[in-house]
């Protein structure tokens, strides 16, 4: 399918500098934050700094370079927050994941039992 990226989405306003952030990790190709409304003791948002809207864009086109940053932020996220007892990984994608915001991002969330979800 096509992807159209829109460039005034709040996490390119984010990755821009334009909005303040709480990061938690960042390196050359991806950014990890915490979520401005956390649903858990941890919840942090990962996104790659390229125009990518969703998780199948992303695996899609992203450059091996791009995706090995991305996973190096997931795995210092999970370090780095101790969510050693284990953590949910999230992409909510386009209307039927009930995505809100159209830039790639990961939901990595733990720090208390989460109790069955599927879907
Ligand atoms: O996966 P979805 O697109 O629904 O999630 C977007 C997430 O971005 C929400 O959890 C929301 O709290 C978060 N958010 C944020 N900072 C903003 C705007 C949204 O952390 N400035």
């Amino acid at each position: 399918m096509e992807f159209s990226y829109d460039d005034q989405n709040i996490f390119a306003r984010i990755l821009r500098g334009e909005i303040p952030n709480k990061t938690v990790f960042e390196n050359d190709h991806a950014l990890a934050f915490h979520d401005i409304e956390p649903q858990a003791p941890v919840h942090v948002l990962v996104i790659p700094k390229g125009a990518y809207v969703s998780l199948d864009h992303f695996a899609g086109a992203a450059t091996p370079e791009e995706q090995a940053g991305f996973m190096q932020a997931v795995a210092e996220v999970c370090r780095i927050t101790g969510v050693d007892d284990g953590f949910r990984a999230i992409a909510n994608t386009r209307a039927h994941g009930v995505q809100d915001v159209p830039h790639f991002h990961l939901h990595i969330i733990g720090g208390r039992h989460l109790g069955r979800m599927l879907p």
